[in-house]
């Protein structure tokens, strides 16, 4: 359990399809309509009974990986690559629960999340990247981005918020920032979570049963729930005009919890996995050294 081999598909030849591929959003138009968000694509067990399970298993792969991602930012700075994992979708979709669930199965230490906002006054003071970029991950780091610079070209957008020809601009603008921050070290996973119109107003109308959850409510959800067709068009346009080969929108069925949260775990092992870290090399004599432990 929670190996690569079991935790993925296997096709005719049973060479097994790695979950990249089989979330990878696809190349061209997007129709998220044709997507199913109660899909459990690749999930190597039975169901909700046993995802906490299979996530969990995913734990200590995570945590060492994450180690040696942090043990190399630690003696090699300059060189040491990072992680960006940039969580997208609409309310009740789960980013915090993908947070909790996932991010929580490492060392918190390693972890620098960023939820991202409606702009401050300073922040709308400067371009929209500029949050975005104070907010990357340093070395040896897994950044979080709970919402991201795709605001600018989703709520932003829909909302009208600025005129079409400057949003319009913005796809090219990211592709490029995106390929810039990956030329630099750091490996980008974008998770679009993908949950149905029918979901999420079954989520809503649950907080509003359960007074421990009020606080998640709020009517604003409401009105952009009313706005449904024209977010799920900005969403499928930036996954069309934004997925690189660099900074790949992988589409996250959401329509089921405990498969989301596997599935978000999984993703994160395997791109770690794939990116060759090793622990670093002892920069100090280690038979020196053991000698002046023992001596002392
Ligand atoms: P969650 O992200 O977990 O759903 P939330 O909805 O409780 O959190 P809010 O305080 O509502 O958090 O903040 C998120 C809001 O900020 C969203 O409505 C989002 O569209 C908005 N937002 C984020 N970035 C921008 C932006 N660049 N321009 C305008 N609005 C933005």
């Amino acid at each position: 359990m929670g190996s690569s081999k079991k935790s993925a598909k296997q096709d005719k030849t049973g060479t097994p399809t790695a979950l990249s591929e089989l979330l990878r959003a696809p190349l061209g138009p997007v129709d998220l309509s044709a997507l199913d968000a109660a899909a459990t694509p690749g999930y190597p067990g039975k169901g909700k009974e046993d995802a906490p399970a299979h996530t969990q298993a995913l734990g200590p792969v995570l945590s060492d990986l994450q180690e040696q991602l942090f043990a190399n930012g630690r003696s090699a700075p300059e060189s040491a690559p990072r992680v960006l994992v940039v969580l997208q979708g609409m309310d009740t979709s789960g980013k915090g629960g993908v947070v909790r669930h996932v991010m929580g199965l490492v060392d918190p230490q390693g972890i620098a999340l960023t939820s991202f906002k409606v702009p401050t006054p300073i922040e709308r003071k400067h371009h929209y990247l500029w949050r975005i970029r104070r907010a990357l991950p340093g070395p040896g780091m897994i950044g979080v981005f709970d919402r991201s610079q795709y605001e600018d070209v989703l709520v932003v957008r829909v909302e009208n918020l600025v005129p079409p020809e400057v949003w319009g601009r913005r796809y090219d603008e990211i592709n490029a920032f995106e390929a810039k921050v990956a030329e630099q070290g750091t490996r980008i996973v974008k998770c679009f979570l993908h949950v149905s119109s029918g979901e999420q107003k079954e989520r809503l109308a649950a907080r509003l049963d359960d007074p421990t959850k009020y606080w998640k409510y709020n009517p604003g959800d409401v009105d952009v729930r009313a706005k449904w067709p024209a977010y799920q068009q900005a969403y499928e346009v930036a996954l069309e005009q934004c997925n690189t080969e660099v900074a790949p929108w992988y589409v996250i069925p959401s329509d089921r919890k405990w498969y989301r949260n596997w599935a978000v775990a999984e993703l994160l092992r395997e791109t770690m996995a794939g990116m060759g870290l090793d622990w670093p090399a002892a920069e100090f004599d280690v038979a020196a050294e053991r000698k002046r432990v023992a001596a002392s």
